[in-house]
Parts: C-alpha cells; sequence; structure tokens
C-alpha cells in the first residue's frame, strides 16, 4: 500500500470519530426519542439503497448522511427503555468503548500467540463470571458469539463422548445407535436446530411432559429414557432450562442431574437468559444441582449489560469438547507454546472476536454490586406488573414469574379461546402499533400470552407503568 492511500484511510479520522462519539453520546442519553418499532414497510431499506458498492470512495460524511438518513429510520430500538419484547437486553455505554477497541485492535483469539492478552483475559473473564453465578471453580469456560452455538458445541461434545467414533468415521453407512435428545415443549428451539446439525434427527428430540409450572417432570424423563434404552436407542443428552424463553420456568435441575447421572447421559443446562440472575444471593438457588451437570450456557448479552455478541459455555470437562473440534491445520502449528489454551481447538470458527474485553468493561464499571442493584430493580418491576394485571378484571397473569418476564392476557367472561387469541393480538398489534412500546406474545400450551419482558438498563418504574395502560387503553379499544 502506498503512503498516500495508507494517509487517507486515518485523514479525518478524529473529526469522523468525534462525529459518532456526539451520535452514541445523544443516542444513549435518550434513546427514546426514536420509535422503538420503526415504521417502515417491508423491502423499504434495501429500496433506498444502490444496487451495487461504489467505484471510487466516498467521504465520511456522506456515509454518515446515509446511516442517519436511510439505516436509522429502520432500527429498532433495543435500547429504547420500552422495549418489552422477547428478552429485553441493553448495550452499557462502557461496553461500546471496549467495542471499538475490540474492532480497533482487530485480533483473532483463535491461538493463544495469535493475541496472548485476549487469550488469557478470556479465561480470566469466565473465571470471573463463573465465580458470581456459582459455576463449580473447576470448570472450563469458554466464549462464543451464541447460546445456540454453545448449546450446539455442548451437544457435540456430549456426542463424541458416547465413543461411537462419529468424528472419524461419521454416522452413516454404518451400524450406528439412533441417538436421542430430551427436551420439553418449553426449551429453546437451538437445540432442534443442534440435533438437525449434529445428525441426530428432529424426531429423536424427545419432549418430555411438563408439571402445571411448565418444567420438565423427572419422572417422565426417567420413563422416557427407559423407554428409549430398551427399544435399542442411545440417550445422547438431556437439555434442563433455567429460564424457558416463553415463561421462564426453571426446570428442576437437581433432579434432573440425579436421572442423567443415574443413565450416564450428558446434562446441558440451558441458562442463557436466567442464569445471570444467580448473580444474586436470594437467586443462588437456581443453580441447585449444575455442579453435577456436564454443561452450562449463560448469556451476558441478555441480562448483562454487555452488546451483542457475547455468550458463556461452561464445561466439567474441556478435554470432551476439544476432543470434539481440534483440528489443527497446518498454517497453525506455529505456535510452539505449551500450556496454553488455543480457543480454535472449543468449537468450529478458527478465527473469534475479542468479546472478553467488553465483559471486562462491563463487570469493572458496574461491579457485583450495581449489576445486582439492576437485577433486583427489574425483578421487583415485574412483579409489581403482574400485580397490577392479577388485580384488573378480566386480566390474568398465566404463568409465575420467578425473573423479570410476565406472561398474561384479557379473557372476559364468555370468552371462548379463539376469541381470546384474535383479542389480545389485536391489543398486542394496537400497543406495538403506537410506536411507542415494544411486547411480545407467546403461545403457552397452545394459550396464546402476551409477554412483557424487563431487562433494559434504562427502564424505570414510569416505562412499566406507561406500559401497562397502554395496554389497557387497547384492549378497552378492542372490546
Ligand atoms: N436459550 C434460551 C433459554 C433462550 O431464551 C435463547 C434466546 O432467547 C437462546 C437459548 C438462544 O440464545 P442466542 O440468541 O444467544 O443463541
Amino acid at each position: 500500500m502506498s503512503e498516500i492511500e495508507h494517509f487517507s484511510e486515518i485523514e479525518h479520522f478524529d473529526e469522523d470519530f468525534a462525529r459518532v462519539e456526539r451520535w452514541i453520546e445523544q443516542y444513549f442519553a435518550r434513546p427514546e426519542r426514536y420509535p422503538v418499532l420503526p415504521r417502515v414497510a417491508p423491502g423499504e431499506i434495501e429500496a433506498a439503497l444502490p444496487d451495487a458498492a461504489p467505484e471510487e470512495p466516498e467521504p465520511f460524511e456522506r456515509i454518515f448522511a446515509d446511516f442517519e438518513r436511510v439505516i436509522l429510520p429502520g432500527i429498532t430500538h433495543w435500547n429504547h427503555p420500552r422495549f418489552f419484547a422477547y428478552f429485553a437486553t441493553s448495550a452499557a455505554p462502557v461496553a461500546v468503548l471496549a467495542e471499538a477497541l475490540a474492532a480497533t485492535l482487530d485480533v483473532k483469539v483463535m491461538l493463544w500467540r495469535t493475541s496472548p492478552a485476549a487469550a488469557e483475559l478470556e479465561t480470566m473473564m469466565m473465571r470471573w463470571l463463573g465465580k458470581l453465578i456459582g459455576v463449580p471453580e473447576n470448570w472450563t469456560g469458554i466464549i462464543y458469539d451464541t447460546a445456540s452455538i454453545g448449546g450446539f458445541s455442548a451437544l457435540a461434545a456430549a456426542r463424541e463422548s458416547l465413543g461411537l467414533g462419529i468424528r472419524e468415521h461419521g454416522a452413516s453407512g454404518r451400524d450406528v445407535p439412533v441417538l436421542r435428545i430430551y427436551v420439553t415443549e418449553h426449551t429453546h428451539s437451538h437445540v432442534k436446530k443442534a440435533a438437525i446439525a449434529l445428525g441426530v434427527g428432529l424426531e429423536n428430540v424427545v419432549h418430555v411432559a411438563c408439571d402445571d409450572a411448565f418444567c420438565m417432570r423427572p419422572d417422565a424423563l426417567h420413563r422416557a429414557i427407559d423407554e428409549d434404552r430398551e427399544r435399542g436407542m442411545r440417550p445422547l443428552a438431556v437439555v434442563a432450562t433455567i429460564g424457558t424463553t416463553s415463561t421462564t420456568s426453571i426446570d428442576p435441575v437437581p433432579e434432573i442431574a440425579r436421572i442423567a447421572k443415574r443413565h450416564n447421559v450428558w446434562l446441558h443446562v440451558d441458562a442463557a437468559y436466567a442464569g445471570i440472575a444467580a448473580i444474586l444471593p436470594e437467586q443462588r438457588f437456581i443453580m441447585n444441582g449444575v455442579d453435577e451437570a456436564d454443561s452450562l450456557v449463560v448469556n451476558p448479552h441478555k441480562w448483562l449489560f454487555v452488546p451483542m455478541d457475547c455468550s458463556a459455555l461452561y464445561v466439567r470437562d474441556e478435554s470432551l469438547l476439544r476432543g470434539a473440534f481440534s483440528l489443527v491445520p497446518e498454517f497453525v502449528l506455529t505456535t510452539p507454546e505449551r500450556g496454553v489454551r488455543n480457543y480454535m481447538e472449543y468449537g468450529l470458527q478458527l478465527g473469534r472476536r475479542f468479546r472478553a474485553l467488553k465483559l471486562w468493561f462491563v463487570l469493572r464499571h458496574f461491579g457485583a454490586r450495581g449489576i445486582r442493584e439492576r437485577l433486583r430493580e427489574h425483578i421487583a418491576l415485574a412483579a409489581e406488573f403482574a400485580s397490577w394485571v392479577g388485580a384488573e378484571p378480566g386480566w390474568e397473569v398465566l404463568a409465575p414469574h420467578p425473573f423479570s418476564v410476565v406472561c398474561f392476557r384479557y379473557r372476559a367472561d364468555g370468552m371462548s379461546e379463539a376469541e381470546a387469541e384474535a383479542f389480545n393480538a389485536r391489543v398486542m398489534q394496537a400497543v406495538n402499533a403506537s410506536g411507542d412500546i415494544f411486547i411480545s406474545h407467546t403461545k403457552i400450551g397452545g394459550t396464546y400470552a402476551l409477554r412483557l419482558a424487563i431487562g433494559n438498563l434504562r427502564t424505570q418504574r414510569a416505562d412499566v407503568e406507561a406500559a401497562w395502560l397502554a395496554i389497557r387503553d387497547a384492549a378497552a379499544a378492542a372490546a
């Protein structure tokens, strides 16, 4: 690269960066100046963009102007304090600074050598987080982009641990038993995707029955495993969830762990959303039984104010994970160090982002105390919201709400299930059309439920009150 070209890359960087900094600052000061849900039609953004990359360089000024003109109007604002859909998440500004630094360094955390500080910070952050939520000290933590990929990796390790030689010989064209994975209807769908990718097959993902609180029934699990064994099938793994996606129910991990152990089956615990709550002493019990499991996933990018993406997988025996994935091509053999962790050996990816940096910044910025205060606030707000719903004639809370998510609906006397579903869907659409509030829905055992999730750093009581008012007004209008 010539000096002139190189210079052109950093020319005006200070002004451009200052411009972005000012924009970010005003954004974080008041993200609610934007509608939480954008008012764009499908295809509108695509149509506003040129059909091909520019031939000639463009000034930053013009690029940024288009960011504001074309992109921003089409953004769903997850940082908006009235974002109550799915799992509400938000980016701590301090993590944005870490992301800028990580992008600047642009290291690939594949080998220890490709960035020793990034590799060792990852080890330490997994230790810090593990201690905060009560992961057994001798487990190993690895950062992935998402819980889906962490969960897939854990199940790949489980498959390898069966000793069927699938890694070497594949699963086709030879006599390999049918593998089975045990979940419930409330387990997150990534387990089914993992079953597809691992050659287990969707029909071998077994739905174990739940109790009235939407939690896996240990007796049903026990029976399902026994029956499969009798049919010559091979149980591969049980996936228990702490904080299911729809209702945030908690599967009974201690009992499930006992059964998994008795049958010598891998237990993966999915605590993607709720695991962070174990930072609270009064919620630590949710981790009971995890020390008897084989792997656990928890997402700092869900309820720990770390921006997408950052998901932690902990495994009891890291050699099983390495055994599933380690494949060292010749060109990375330029790493003579011994006794170091080369993170590329623990998953599909070779190059990996420097995600530990933002986790480090966030944990230090808030401190454990600051995080606890915010989680407690979210849980208390959800409880208060549920009490308002429960006290209002015609409204009902549809599931226990151990964390910060409430499932509820309106159902007037005499309304059929189908009418209640249509009515609540209309309420949700009206609330979301306002652009002020964003809620989502789910189905719980076939029952249509509205769902309010609290988890945003900026959400205050007034925002939750506004949501309840808007929901009631929409219901009154729809009646
Ligand atoms: N597990 C649970 C319980 C979830 O609720 C979710 C997403 O909401 C996931 C896994 C998937 O998380 P990710 O988006 O990190 O893959």
